[in-house]
């Protein structure tokens, strides 16, 4: 195996001779805020055992320079033993001293060490992170999750910073313009687990306390940070809050006290995902601090992120999957868990259904109809298959797959497992069959069964309504029809509505139901009137695609803004939700013309009360908009969708989260010249609507609209970020200067991302966003070759992160001809050698492509 990548048999191979004892790590970073240091010195010492002495084995390391390696007293010539990502061990002993020096470089992709400099301050900031196999960017270790060990830290930092990891800090040592850190052994965690953030973080402080069933007080000290210049917008009480709300729920629940300690919360720039869950010390991604007014939505969805990860404190760090196959063990979990705490541990936040129904399951939809689609249980030969999987797969299915089983097995069997499992297995690592034997257990059912349908098998079903009537109008049979492969059993609800007198469409009737096989009768429907709608899967209990009747679907047509809970028309409503997700996956699967799902966004956007269905709304029509239209109709819809937007915005109430998500949508729909100017009136402040403050994100995505069109110059966007010179603004300006509609503007996006590796990924991802716009065909159109060109070298060369977003986002994704399709199909066709990984973004963009011609072809007929 070449390079950085490591096998699942090296790893097997490796386990099944090592036992690490401890890591001792002690890192220097004294002269990180010098940005003519490109790397601080590492120091580990490993101390582990051999079951076959005599043995050869290898410890990971990516750095540039190594200095020393010592294996039991003896010194190695790092030129002999240090390949650039290996450190080879030759004749172990039974008991093994390792002793690695090395010079490890600052990362500016999220990878590793990641350092960043302030422009509001000039204050440097450091944080690492490492899943799935980065920390041997910054320390020697055995890099993969089965060789768990206590890990000590110090780490030597300026003296006016402050310093975490995982554990809590035992003693700090000053060393005049240096401190020296260090802290207490963490318990046995994966090397992907492990932590450091250093800085003049800004930190908010707390307490957490709670009495344990054995009597005994559980104390755990709190602590949420941020870079110093965004701390006038920390709300820091918020995210402690529902902290506080998730450590109550999740003892109640798992009954395993909390075991690591302290629970720091850091927010750190430039952060590639969400969150980490680093035990202890949980990274996000500092979009998460918000510096404008966002709709709630934004806050349901960071709430959801702070309980995600705390649920992997048990599911994945407590408890680890023994190799990647099993990543679901954790991200499922953790991802369902997000959900199901929101609305369990009392929140403010009680749409947290409603909003994995209709988002979070079109990430798995999408997902799961690639070709490149995998069991929830998936096959990861090695560490690009394990990059690659952190999918909708493994998220979103999973945990709708986990929703369905709580249906299945019950809720209290379910949680009952859970805590099994987590007694019998703490501080060690799992597959499949532990879970499942921990649930067979507590539930008394056979879940092989259940498992080898829903956990080792790929794709979704799609469930239908066949309905029959007699001439009176009374259903003689109501069935549901499944297709896909396989067919599996689904617990599902189905639910009958009409119309009320108010135009409502509401429920009258609720059947629930295992469905298997082909065609399953719904046999205590017969006889009742014929429904104005049929709704499967309601209330979604399974994962599947919802398809409507032709009776159903004209329903819809005229009344989907109707569709209400008890809770009355204005309220949210999941059934509401589940046919905006129904109507939409029948777009996608070109079923319904693209124009008939704009027409619905159209009539009943408006309507829609939940302000994340809304978005979600916006977004997709964005898409289909953008490559699901005909492109004859292009410019007509994109005007309505416009007008749209404009009369919501003037009649939503003013300051409400509405009113902002309507001020965005026209930010990405204004094409004309009036509804640009609107923008630029609203900018210049010679333009008003009442209760909608233009704050500084607002102000940078009318930039984005004008920019996009040619209405906005290079002069006023630097004056914009004369006004905002923070990362946010830097990040924004890039985009905004990307997205001018000249060749040199697209020039120099591509130059700056794919012929020079010195911008971080922050900036990357604003250059291709800004690059690839969809009203922009023309002036990408001749990048399309040099893309297919490029993307062998950009994946050998490029950190795998970096590598991703290049290939994923210069995708000639709006070039949506056949010449395209050709075009990739070429690539693939002649490079059958290509690494997997790279083959596998490939094809799925290759997928989406298809899927937008089929689209396209629907709503042209
Ligand atoms: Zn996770």
């Amino acid at each position: 195996m070449p390079g950085k990548n490591l096998s699942r048999e090296e790893a097997r191979d490796r386990a099944a001779i090592i036992r690490v004892e401890s890591y001792r790590v002690h890192l220097d970073v004294s002269a990180a805020a010098d940005p003519g240091r490109p790397t601080f010195r590492s120091t580990t010492r490993i101390s582990f055992d051999c079951a076959e002495p005599g043995a050869t084995s290898f410890a990971d390391l990516l750095a540039p320079e190594v200095v020393s390696v010592e294996l039991n007293g003896l010194a190695l010539d790092p030129a002999e033993v240090f390949d650039g990502a290996r450190v080879t061990l030759p004749v172990l002993a039974a008991h093994n001293e390792l002793t690695v020096v090395a010079e490890c470089a600052y990362s500016r992709t999220g990878e590793g060490l990641h350092r960043f400099v302030d422009p509001a301050d000039g204050e440097t900031y450091l944080y690492t992170h490492y899943e799935p196999a980065d920390a041997r960017r910054v320390f020697a270790n055995f890099e993969q999750p089965d060789l768990k060990a206590p890990f000590t830290f110090t780490v030597t930092a300026p003296a006016a910073w402050d310093v975490y990891a995982n554990a809590v800090q035992e003693r700090i040592t000053d060393e005049g313009a240096a401190r020296t850190w260090e802290f207490a052994p963490t318990r046995p965690i994966s090397t992907y687990l492990t932590a450091v953030v250093a800085g003049p973080y800004h930190v908010v402080r707390d307490h957490y306390t709670r009495e344990l069933p054995d009597g005994t007080r559980l104390e755990i000290p709190l602590a949420a940070t941020c870079r110093r210049s965004l701390a006038p917008h920390f709300d820091a009480d918020e995210i402690l809050t529902v902290t506080k709300q998730g450590l109550d729920f999740f003892h109640q629940e798992f009954d395993y006290p909390y075991p690591f300690g302290k629970y720091d919360q850091c927010f750190v720039p430039e952060y590639n995902i969400g969150a980490m869950e680093n035990p202890g010390c949980v990274t996000f991604r500092e979009e998460f601090v918000f510096r404008s007014k966002v709709t709630e939505a934004a806050y349901e969805s960071r709430a959801n992120v702070i309980l995600h990860e705390m649920a992997h404190m048990w599911f994945g760090d407590l408890v680890t999957m023994k190799w990647w196959d099993d990543l679901w063990l954790k991200e499922s979990f953790a991802d369902f868990m997000g959900s199901y705490a929101q609305i369990g541990a009392g929140t403010r936040y009680r749409s947290a259904w409603i909003t994995f129904a209709n988002r979070r399951k079109a990430w798995a939809y999408r997902q799961d109809q690639f070709p490149t689609t995998h069991p929830i249980t998936a096959d990861i030969r090695d560490l690009e298959d394990a990059k690659l999987n952190f999918d909708g797969i493994t998220y979103a299915k999973g945990a709708s797959v986990l929703k369905q089983l709580v249906a299945y097995v019950g809720r209290d069997a379910f949680f009952e497992g859970a805590r099994a499992y987590f007694r019998k297995h703490a501080f060690g690592n799992t597959v499949l069959t532990d879970l499942l034997d921990a649930l067979e257990e507590t539930s008394g059912r056979d879940l092989r069964a259940w498992s080898a349908a829903w956990l080792q098998t790929s794709g979704v079903n799609t469930l239908t309504p066949e309905l029959v009537h007699d001439a009176e109008g009374r259903i003689t049979e109501l069935a549901v029809r499944q297709d896909g492969t396989p067919l599996r059993p689904h617990r599902i609800a189905v639910g009958l509505y009409d119309l009320a007198e108010d135009g409502a469409l509401l429920r009258t009737d609720r059947y629930e139901l295992d469905v298997a096989g082909e065609r399953t009768v719904v046999a205590a429907a017969a006889g009742r009137p014929v429904p104005a709608l049929v709704l499967v899967n309601d209330d979604d209990l399974t994962y599947c695609k919802v398809r409507f009747d032709e009776r159903s679907l004209e329903t819809l047509r005229t009344g989907l803004g109707g569709l209400a809970d008890e809770a009355g028309p204005d309220a949210p409503s999941l059934a509401r939700a589940l046919a905006w997700s129904a109507v939409w996956n029948l777009t996608r699967d070109g079923l319904m013309p693209t124009r008939d799902y704009l027409d619905l966004v159209l009539r009943f956007a408006g309507r829609e009360s939940d302000v994340g269905v809304l978005q979600s709304l916006h977004q997709q029509a964005d898409s289909a908009l953008a490559v699901y239209a005909d492109p004859a109709r292009r410019a007509e819809y994109a005007t309505a969708l416009a007008e749209c937007a404009l009369r919501e915005l003037s009649q939503a109430a003013p300051g409400s989260d509405h009113q902002l998500a309507w001020a965005r949508f026209l930010a990405d729909t204004a094409e004309r010249a009036d509804h640009l100017q609107l923008l630029r009136g609203l900018l210049d402040g010679t333009g008003r609507i009442d209760g909608l403050t233009v704050d500084q994100e607002l102000r940078w995505s009318f930039w984005l609209a004008l920019a996009s069109h040619g209405r906005a110059s290079a002069e006023e966007l630097a004056a914009e970020l004369e006004r905002d010179n923070t990362a946010g603004g830097r990040r924004q300006r890039a985009q905004c200067l990307a997205a001018l509609p000249t060749p040199e503007a697209k020039a120099a996006a591509w130059a700056a991302v794919v012929d020079s590796d010195e911008l971080p990924n922050a900036l990357v991802e604003a250059e291709i966003a800004g690059f690839n716009r969809p009203g922009q065909r023309e002036l990408t159109a001749p990048y399309a070759a040099p893309y297919f060109e490029a993307l062998e070298t950009v994946w050998a060369e490029r950190s795998i992160e970096i590598a991703m977003r290049i290939v994923g986002g210069f995708f000639p994704r709006y070039q949506t001809t056949p010449e395209t399709l050709a075009a990739t199909d070429a690539w693939l066709s002649t490079r059958p050698d290509a690494a997997p990984a790279l083959r596998r973004l490939v094809l799925e963009c290759r997928d989406d492509l298809a899927r937008a011609l089929r689209a396209q072809e629907c709503d042209a007929q």
